[in-house]
């Protein structure tokens, strides 16, 4: 019988029905132009947050060409190489003929604080206080950045499910002791979702997919029989390393795959029962 229960955030506590919250564009971008950009970055991905971007720029009727080239890093963004002339005048650099426009390069970069770390793209004070606003309201970030520098911020909302909170009491009546959040988000958004929950006990922010799966493993070594709930690509591998792994229908093939059950209709009530197995 399973004794800790590790949850997901986004997608499994969460509805995962995003919607876009506040969003600054930063010279010479304006909104609706910072829309276009990120969704063109994304357009390849399969990410929750990704799909939200693409959607959005359709809703406002923009266009969303195709591009060549793009790697996704789970758990932080996407990087894409986008045709200069794709994304405008504006991404040309001084000094750049206008007529071979066409054949420059542009490195777009769409995704969490850490990517753009990693990927040494400076984060001004402004920007950090920016950043700050948005966590204290519980928003998701996503930094937009396009050769190296960055043009934008988009605030992202999401809901909880509705039976969270019911089945967290059902968990913790039955006998449920240790709870967990395991999230590639940041902290304060994660504390806001764990707080709307009761106490969740545990909450581990800024996760890589691999360090879902480390803790998990390190839970077991402990003696820990260990069920992770999630629905992402970011989730699989915490999935496949846990006693139970249980998968959001609603989510991503991957995570359905690295699991031993998937709540079909990506109702979180399924696993009350699932816990006795
Ligand atoms: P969670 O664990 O909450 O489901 P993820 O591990 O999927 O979240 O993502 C962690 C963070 O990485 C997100 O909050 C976001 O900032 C960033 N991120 C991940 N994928 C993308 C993407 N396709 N586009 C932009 N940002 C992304
Ligand atoms: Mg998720």
């Amino acid at each position: 019988m399973v004794d800790t229960f590790a949850f997901d955030k986004t997608g499994t506590l969460t509805r995962g029905e995003l919607t876009l919250g506040d969003i600054t564009a930063f010279d010479p971008l304006d909104e609706t132009e910072l829309v276009r950009v990120a969704a063109i970055a994304e357009k390849r991905s399969e990410h929750l947050l990704a799909r939200l971007i693409v959607r959005e720029a359709e809703s406002r009727n923009l266009v969303i060409p195709a591009i060549d080239e793009f790697t996704s890093q789970p758990g932080s963004g996407v990087i894409a190489q986008v045709r200069t002339s794709v994304l405008g005048k504006w991404a040309s650099h001084e000094g750049e003929e206008s007529h071979s426009l066409h054949e420059k390069i542009n490195e777009v970069i769409v995704g969490s604080r850490r990517l753009m770390e990693a990927q040494n793209i400076e984060i001004s004070t402004d920007i950090e206080d920016r950043l700050a606003k948005l966590d204290e309201t519980g928003q998701t970030v996503l930094l937009v950045a396009v050769d190296g520098k960055l043009l934008g911020v988009l605030g992202v909302r999401d809901t909880l499910r509705a039976e969270s909170a019911d089945v967290i009491a059902e968990l913790k009546q039955a006998g449920i002791k240790n709870f967990a959040l395991l999230t590639g988000d940041r902290s304060q958004p994660a504390r806001t979702v764990a707080e709307s929950l009761g106490s969740l006990g545990t909450i581990e922010a800024d996760m890589l997919p691999l360090d879902k799966a480390n803790w998990i493993e390190e839970q077991t070594k402990q003696g820990r029989r260990v069920a992770m709930v999630g629905d992402g690509v970011n989730d699989a591998p915490a999935l496949a390393k846990s006693d139970l792994g249980i998968a959001m229908g609603t989510g991503t093939d991957v995570a359905i795959e690295s699991a031993m059950i998937t709540l079909v209709k990506g109702d979180l009530h399924g696993i009350v029962k699932a816990r006795n197995l």
